[in-house]
């Protein structure tokens, strides 16, 4: 079996990406690690965009949000899909119809996201943007047009593709201003070119609050799930208990800058794989992690497993309503 690949399909489903992608294998077997922090952004859609589409999420154990690397490639893929060209918007629903007439017949100049918020931006008079959040269960398949099924917020369709919004949280009409508004308050993407992370940091280093919650907090990192705290933190082997004001700035880069890799990869894999070279299934000789949660992890979802360095068992607690993973012989860096 290879790495990554899901035991008895030959198609890699990502619970928490979310994303289902025909095309397995094309880069799962590539350590995160060995990827640039600098390079330009490499994403996979130039590549036939029908190969990707949302699927639900998975809710296993816990409500998942999607990361902020499914929001990018959902972007990624009406983005590929549709710009440039004139769509009939509706909203079969009803409930976003008003809005959707008056985008109706104009063109999409882009999609675009920030953290998970995702932004479509049309070639509309007055108000042109649409911002979408996807919340839990929210999803946003692409595919050759086909009968309405189920609640279908919003259409977007140029005669031969559509993509059809069901569940979001929030699918609003905005102006630029109001938009400006709701940016202002999303924190640093690391997935984004434009992100500063210096004003992550000045949140970071004056809170007590512990790190792994500020990671989690959408107005100083935005993206940043579940998955990608656990991970990112076992990499810097920092407690994910230490208060923000007890980190020191390099050690926040040093965070910050894997992020970036993390994130990135996940951009252009669709999947989670957070494992250095030396701890892959095939370096280890061990089978791989076999879970709806997504692909090789360190701590995440492996509670009372042993820690793929030190042996020791995972640990998990329940910090501000979510789960958290740790290894508590590794992560005892407060610095
Ligand atoms: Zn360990």
């Amino acid at each position: 079996m290879k790495a990554h690949s899901r035991p008895g399909s030959g198609i890699g489903v990502d619970a928490d990406a979310g994303v289902r992608c025909l095309r397995p294998g094309s880069s799962r077997a590539r350590s995160a690690r060995t990827r640039s922090t600098t390079g330009p952004l490499r994403l996979p859609f130039g590549a036939a965009w029908p190969d990707l589409f949302i699927a639900p999420f998975h809710h296993v154990g816990e409500k998942q949000l999607p990361e902020g690397h499914v929001i990018h490639r959902l972007a990624g893929a009406i983005g590929g899909a549709f710009s440039g060209r004139e769509l009939a918007v509706t909203s079969p629903q009803g409930r976003f119809a008003v809005e959707a007439a008056h985008l109706n017949g104009t063109r999409l100049r882009g999609a675009d996201a920030w953290g998970k918020h995702l932004l479509l931006d049309f070639d509309a008079d007055g108000d042109h943007l649409v911002h979408i959040h996807l919340g839990l269960i929210g999803k946003f398949p692409i595919g050759p047009i086909a009968p309405v099924h189920g609640q279908v917020r919003l259409r977007l369709d140029d005669g031969v593709t559509a993509a059809d919004l069901h569940g979001p949280q929030w699918c609003r009409l905005l102006g630029d201003q109001e938009w400006q508004s709701v940016r202002a308050t999303v924190g640093a993407d690391p997935i984004r070119p434009d992100a500063d992370p210096d004003r992550a940091w000045q949140a970071v280093h004056r809170s007590s609050r512990p790190i792994a919650v500020l990671l989690m907090d959408q107005a100083i990192t935005a993206g940043v799930g579940n998955i990608y705290r656990a991970e990112v933190l076992f990499r810097s082997r920092i407690d994910p208990m230490t208060p923000g004001n007890r980190l020191n700035h390099a050690t926040w880069q040093r965070i910050w800058e894997d992020l970036v890799v993390l994130m990135r990869d996940g951009v252009a894999t669709g999947r989670i794989d957070t494992v250095r070279p030396e701890h892959t299934p095939e370096a280890m000789g061990r089978p791989p992690r076999i879970d709806r949660h997504g692909g090789e992890v360190y701590v995440y979802r492996r509670a009372g497993r042993p820690c793929l360095v030190c042996g020791s068992l995972v640990r998990q607690t329940n910090l501000g309503g979510r789960h958290l993973f740790w290894c508590p012989r590794c992560q005892r860096r407060h610095r």
